[in-house]
């Protein structure tokens, strides 16, 4: 059976309702490797009774139970990580080595913190006679991108499943192998029937249901912010509760007391990680303009030394963007930030020399990158750095902040004291000092047009929970 011919529905591998199908490309190759059903409103109907059904049962489990679910799922998952790992570096591109260390343990280490912040979670206080009890919110539609496809898998349906909710999850078209093999592992774990199911389809058809259907509860959705937009209007009518993970343009504040060297190298690789498909990737990096070349040459030498090929080989470091339209795109901004007057250092339009086939750019670095132009306003999404100079501390906090986003920012500076009085100031989600990593334990999200809410952690639990006051309950 290929999975891809199916969905997971009601505890079963089903047949879609619909004939459509789409093509699924190699980003390395360009060449088809096979073809997967796309769903529309009659298959989202489907998944969300069987979610609806589930439901009862499912939301009146006990803590354990869940646990020792989450428990199965984890091991589940571990036994599959090789195979989940050559499916990323086929869908999407990415190198097998950052697939092997972060995109696959990511989405299982969701699944480990949701099952601990489970077991310490307070469902049930009192308040004075009363009691507040915190009960799983219902049906969840999950829509998720597909730049990082199994950690933003782990990041909605971990907390879904200690909540007690159930689910119907839509991937991206783009990417949709690794959740058909998410959904085998789901099965292979025991997750009852109706609890977990998965729809393949097309954001404006199968996500359009889904976010309007008056059965779902809530939505989750990461992705673009027009999608996220189109989301929240579908979900209007039905008010169900809408969480959104957006865009990013994150600014990556270089104080003149950090440690360049290491600072700049740092904030290049993580722009390019992925190819630079990553929401919170430090985009803007800010450069005292005194010392503006030290910082461009660093970030060209960076740039420069990146293995762009083939990500199945583990000595690659940068592989190819998603797809076609996400390499026009990235195309098209490389292109308008020339024209837009930014100075190229290294990159620039056109593919890498000696690729021609496959999605791959150019590592780019742009600098005197003002705030005004389109590169240092929209996300890029694709391997492009915008140096952008400052005159002083106060002027780099007001270019940090000037942008309609505000998932994540990032603060280098030898003085943590100074480092953290700036990181108050900054207008993001997640506001990393000195490299810290992410920290898939504390919240993640953003201000402004990066979303609402927060997912990961315990603030990720608290999303897919209802709250209910219980007056008279003591008496
Ligand atoms: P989208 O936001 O369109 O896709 C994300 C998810 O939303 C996919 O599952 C998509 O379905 C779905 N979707 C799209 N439109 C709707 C809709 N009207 N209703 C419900 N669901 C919908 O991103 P793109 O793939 O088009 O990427 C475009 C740009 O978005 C990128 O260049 C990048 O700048 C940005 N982006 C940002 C991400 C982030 O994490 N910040 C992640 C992905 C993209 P489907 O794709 O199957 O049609």
């Amino acid at each position: 059976m290929s999975l891809a011919s199916k969905f997971y529905v009601g505890g079963q591998w089903v047949d879609p309702i619909g004939r459509v199908t789409r093509p699924l490309i190699n980003p390395a190759t360009e060449a088809a490797y096979g073809e997967a059903a796309m769903g529309g409103a009659a298959d989202i109907d489907r998944a969300v009774a069987a979610a609806r059904s589930a439901f009862p049962t499912f939301s009146r489990t006990s803590r354990d139970q869940r646990i020792e679910l989450l428990d199965r799922i984890v091991a589940a998952y571990a036994r599959h990580e090789d195979e989940l790992a050559q499916i990323i570096v086929q869908e999407v591109g990415a190198p097998i080595k950052i697939a092997k260390r972060l995109h696959v343990p990511l989405g299982r280490l969701h699944f480990e913190i949701a099952r601990d912040t489970l077991a310490a979670f307070e469902f049930d206080a009192p308040h004075g006679a009363a009691r507040v009890v915190l009960e799983p919110i219902g049906v969840c539609g999950l829509i998720i991108a597909w730049n990082w496809p199994l950690l933003l898998i782990g990041a909605k349906v971990a907390p879904a499943i200690a909540a007690g909710c159930t689910i119907v999850l839509k991937p991206s078209e783009t990417a949709p192998m690794s959740s058909l093999k998410f959904a085998e592992i789901m099965h292979e774990a025991g997750v009852p029937p109706g609890v977990f199911n998965l729809v393949n389809g097309d954001g404006p058809s199968a996500g359009h249901a889904l976010s309007s259907h008056p059965d779902v509860d809530m939505v989750s959705f990461t992705g673009s912010t027009r999608g996220g937009v189109a989301v929240a209007k579908a979900a209007a009518d039905s008010v169900k509760r809408v969480h959104q993970e957006l865009g990013g343009k994150s600014a990556n504040i270089m104080l003149d007391d950090a440690d360049f060297p290491k600072a700049v190298r740092a904030g290049v690789l993580s722009c390019y990680s992925n190819a630079g498909q990553t929401c919170a990737a430090p985009t803007r990096m800010l450069a005292p303009q005194d010392r503006l070349a030290e910082v461009e040459e660093i970030a060209r030498a960076t740039a420069e030394a990146m293995v762009v090929g083939d990500p199945a080989d583990e000595a690659t470091t940068l592989g190819p963007l998603i797809n076609a339209a996400q390499y026009e795109r990235v195309q098209g901004y490389l292109e308008k930030g020339l024209a837009e007057g930014a100075r190229l250092v290294t990159g620039g339009p056109g593919r890498p020399p000696g690729l021609n086939c496959g999605y791959y750019c150019r590592p780019t670095v742009f600098s005197e990158v003002t705030p005004e132009m389109t590169i240092a306003r929209e996300e890029i999404f694709g391997p492009a750095l915008c140096i952008i100079p400052y005159r002083d501390e106060a002027h780099a906090i007001e270019i940090a902040n000037a942008t309609a986003y505000g998932l994540a920012a990032y603060v280098q500076s030898k003085d943590l004291t100074r480092a953290n009085a700036v990181a108050e100031q900054l207008r993001a989600g997640s506001v990393h000092i000195n490299g810290a990593a992410l920290d898939l334990a504390l919240p993640f999200g953003g201000y402004r047009q990066s979303g609402n809410g927060r997912e990961h952690g315990r603030w990720g639990l608290e999303e897919y929970l209802e709250t209910k006051a219980i007056l008279g309950a003591r008496g």
